[in-house]
């Protein structure tokens, strides 16, 4: 019959579309905390380079680790970009990602920006550093994050709120260099020195400063990048911490291959073309962040900040500290 015969040919061919097409359309499936308008010139110029289609949603990390979560085996997910490191730390420990044993992602990246179980890779670094107005400020006072808490800056400190996994992240990294005992004194400290109440985010706490309601903050600069761009009169300078001890304290943006992911090779390969040179600056330039893959030039205006010296306790200790970092803070009276 005519109408059985096309139905035949109809159904074969379906048959071997559905056979041919994943060979013909790799694609990749990304889950990104990362706004789009910071991914998006990436994975177009990746499938531009590859051929391989990168799909995406974006959305905040909690939402998404959710997702993930509830999903299970059958997430479309390959791959979650997220920031923080405490983040990435939570989704490997609720067993969201797997480790990639890659040479390409061990070489493009130093080991204290990935997990040392390699479920996660830092892909571009932020700094997190002092704010000042240099009209307030004289030479020779700003030195150290721990002395913020001390009698120089009575009355002059401005911090974001301590709800924000970046200040945790911070207190994080103090409570692995000092102890808690001794770091739940420098957040007090840091208590007893604010000029006002903790501010909601770090453009807010820079402008506290520009005002002339405090003279020092705690931002991460690309935020001071953002706010130099739109108001380059304001008076804010940069300064590096720490410099003669342990260095800036810096976290990251990063990813890991999702637990269940369908199109695991490709999104390892994805992933060490993100860490590569030619993908690097795409990746932190846009935001204006450091690139993690140390071969890399930093753009321009990144440049002009100045060099600065890295905090390298791996940034997995935000993660395990993130609890006691949260409580320490609580009883330090840091809201
Ligand atoms: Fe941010």
């Amino acid at each position: 019959m005519k109408f059985g015969h096309s139905l035949k040919l109809l159904l074969s061919s379906t048959l071997l579309a559905a056979v041919v097409t994943p060979a013909l359309a790799a694609e990749v499936v990304v889950y990104s905390a990362r706004n789009e308008q910071l991914i998006k010139p990436l994975f177009d110029a990746y499938t531009k380079e590859t051929g391989v289609e990168v799909k995406f949603i974006t959305d905040k990390e909690g939402p998404l680790m959710a997702r993930l979560k509830a999903e299970g085996r059958n997430t479309p997910a390959d791959v979650l970009l997220t920031v923080d490191a405490g983040n990435l730390w939570q989704a490997a420990r609720e067993d969201l990602l797997k480790p990639v044993d890659s040479q390409a992602l061990k070489a493009n990246i130093p080991a204290y920006l990935r997990d040392p179980g390699n479920q996660w890779f830092g892909l571009s670094v932020r700094a997190r550093t002092v704010i000042y107005n240099p009209n307030k400020v004289k030479a020779g006072e700003l030195t150290t994050y721990e002395d913020l808490a001390g009698p120089t800056w009575k009355g002059r400190l401005c911090l974001r709120t301590s709800k924000k996994v970046y200040n945790q992240s911070l207190v994080a990294m103090m409570i692995a260099e000092h102890g808690e005992e001794k770091t739940e004194q420098i957040v007090r400290g840091w208590v007893a020195n604010l000029a006002t109440d903790p501010l909601p985010d770090d453009t807010k706490a820079m402008e506290a400063v520009a005002a002339g309601l405090c003279d020092v903050t705690v931002v991460n600069t690309y935020y001071f990048g953002r706010l130099k761009e739109k108001k380059p009169n304001l008076p804010l300078a940069i300064f590096w911490p720490n410099q003669k001890g342990s260095g800036v304290h810096v976290n990251i943006s990063g990813a890991g291959v999702t637990k269940y992911a369908k199109n695991e090779r490709e999104a390892i390969k994805l992933l060490e073309w993100l860490s590569s040179s030619k993908a690097q600056n795409l990746f932190a330039d846009v935001n204006m962040e450091y690139p993690a893959n140390r071969s890399v030039m930093w753009d321009t205006t990144v440049a002009a900040w100045g060099n600065f010296r890295q905090n390298q306790i791996n940034v997995s200790e935000a993660g395990k500290l993130q609890v006691k970092s949260v409580m320490l803070m609580d009883r330090a009276g840091y809201k």
